[in-house]
């Protein structure tokens, strides 16, 4: 559907709620609009982003199809929030499946070459089981990683920015800390997740996303030991590096498997699938011969994940973040 043509269809069957009001109580998109007489584009991309797509409202409607008013609110905020998607991330252009596994067997056969050529060592069993750098040097594991995730980060903040100005305004509102944290604690929480048609939904995306943080920790652990207390991998079985991601792993394979149980799956889901069982296995196989090309896949897998991660949904988490704030500092 044409973008003019899609927002004003939202707006048409908003409106109609907004005289309908019978999905008051069900999440804050209701209160959100009552707020409003009139819908800009911007109040509907905040409405849209806002949304969880849980369907409870659309269950509850006696004006969904096949009434004449075809009302439809997961619907048509579902097509304006992917619309967001495309248009605050640059470039706008979703890189395709194809692209994608072109990507990752480049980047396979470069990692190889860099190992073949500091080391030499891929298909050797480690002097130090589990030693990644005797597989590559730290320098270039830190280019290859390091430079898609500033390429990420630096995409993110730039839509997080524009996404902010557009539903909001004030800068100076992103540096309400208080607000914050109650922002961060229905987040984490998926606060506004509870009513969900589809049973285990939630439960599973809270522990995609709790596995998804503490693989973060574990890296974060891992550079701080390595970084300010000069110990190097590989970590003992009983550390805060391989036991944080060794729970986060398993966290998100079966929240990721969960997900696409309950839902249904997307390339994104299947990634990070894939991300946490590639993990897992440079940890189950880091004393044999396959240690080298399992960590070499691991790495790959990682330098595309975050090449392409503003592409995929997880951009879902900043803009529905940045809405939540805005309700709140409305509220
Ligand atoms: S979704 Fe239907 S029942 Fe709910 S507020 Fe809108 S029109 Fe009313
Ligand atoms: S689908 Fe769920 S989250 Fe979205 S507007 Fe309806 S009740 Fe709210």
């Amino acid at each position: 559907m044409p973008l003019d043509d899609l927002f004003d269809e939202a707006r048409r069957q908003l409106t109609i709620c907004n005289s309908c009001r019978y999905c008051a109580g069900y999440c804050p998109v209701w209160p959100a609009l009552e707020l409003r007489t009139t819908l800009e584009r911007r109040d509907i991309t905040h409405l849209a982003n806002l949304c969880h797509d849980c369907g409870d409202c659309l269950s509850a409607c006696m004006y969904a199809p096949p009434h004449e008013f075809a009302v439809d609110p997961p619907s048509v905020l579902t097509e304006v929030r992917e619309e967001t998607y495309r248009h605050y991330v640059w470039p706008h252009r979703t890189p395709g499946r194809r692209a994608t596994g072109v990507a990752f067997a480049v980047v396979c056969l470069l990692l190889a070459l860099m190992s073949w050529q500091f080391t030499g060592r891929l298909f050797v069993v480690a002097d130090t089981p589990g030693d990644p750098y005797e597989i590559l040097p730290h320098t270039p594991m830190l280019i290859a990683v390091g430079a898609p995730s500033l390429w990420a980060a630096g995409v993110f903040g730039w839509a997080a920015l524009r996404y902010w100005r557009d539903i909001h305004g004030s800068l100076t509102d992103l540096l309400r800390v208080r607000v914050w944290l109650t922002t961060f604690t229905q987040a984490v929480q998926l606060r506004h997740m509870t009513g969900c048609e589809v049973p285990g939904r939630r439960g599973f995306h809270m522990v995609l996303v709790y596995g998804f943080g503490l693989c973060a920790v574990s890296t974060t652990a891992a550079a701080y030991l390595q970084n300010t207390l000069g110990e190097h991998p590989p970590y003992p079985y009983l550390s805060v590096p391989v036991i944080s991601g060794s729970v986060g792993g398993i966290a998100m394979i079966v929240g990721g498997c969960g997900l696409w149980w309950r839902r249904g799956g997307s390339g994104f889901l299947w990634a990070l699938v894939v991300l946490a069982a590639s993990g897992m296995l440079t940890l189950l196989l880091r004393e044999t011969v396959a240690f080298g090309p399992i960590l070499l896949l691991h790495v790959a897998a990682v330098v595309v994940a975050f090449g392409i991660v503003p592409y995929t949904k997880f951009v879902h988490s900043i803009f529905r973040m940045l809405s939540i704030h805005h309700d709140n500092l409305e509220s």
